[in-house]
């Protein structure tokens, strides 16, 4: 009930040069659980641990099962300091119905991480990310916007801004925002349809 579709930057352009529509990236928001999405990557919001915790991560890792756990490892030792906030790196989905999990880090707003230049960098390198492994679909959790503390409406805002200005967009097809509550979803789909 809360989808809504939203052409992406190039659109004008495809009216005005009479361009495919089959360049465009459509832009949407529903209510679900992003474990179960089928698109090509999904991004977890994970911590800089990489290991697991609470919310989507603890979702996704136990669906993703033991060998995506291992990938994490894997990624972990590149990274003995924990891994930067507001950086993306690909792994592969597992067991998920996604091929890929984009994991990157949000920035915490309880231990001071307040510039949304961060947050807007998990968005924009995820796309980045998703794009160099081929992905063509992608969905994004309201990063930050759970134990993090960021307010949902800034989270929206600041992430659709990021995938509108992203110079990845024109490799996907379809960018969605997958939201755990309705209420949420109604969120984003307000900054979608600002
Ligand atoms: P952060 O630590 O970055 O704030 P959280 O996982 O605590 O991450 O919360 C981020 C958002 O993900 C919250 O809005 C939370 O409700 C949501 N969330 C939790 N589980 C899922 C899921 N399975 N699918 C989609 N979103 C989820």
């Amino acid at each position: 009930p809360y989808r809504v579709t939203v052409d992406g930057p190039r659109s004008t352009d495809a009216l005005v040069r009479g361009v495919s529509v089959a360049s465009m990236t459509i832009i949407d928001a529903i209510c679900g659980d992003i474990t179960e999405s089928t698109f090509d990557a999904i991004v977890n919001a994970a911590n800089s641990g990489l290991l697991g915790g609470g919310g989507v991560d603890g979702a996704i890792h136990r669906a993703a099962g033991p060998e995506f756990l291992a990938h994490c490892k894997e990624l972990k030792k590149h990274y003995p300091e924990g891994f930067p906030v507001g950086a993306a790196a690909a792994l592969p989905g597992c067991d998920l119905p996604a091929t890929w999990v984009i994991q990157t880090v949000g920035p915490n707003r309880h231990a001071g991480q307040t510039d949304p230049a961060d947050l807007a960098a998990c968005f924009s390198r995820s796309l980045t990310e998703a794009a160099r492994v081929g992905a063509k679909t992608i969905a994004f959790p309201a990063i930050s916007a759970g134990v993090y503390g960021w307010a949902p409406a800034e989270v929206a805002s600041v992430a659709v801004a990021a995938v509108r200005s992203s110079p990845d967009l024109e490799a996907f097809t379809h960018v969605r925002f997958v939201l755990f509550s309705d209420e949420l979803a109604q969120i984003f789909t307000e900054a979608l349809t600002d």
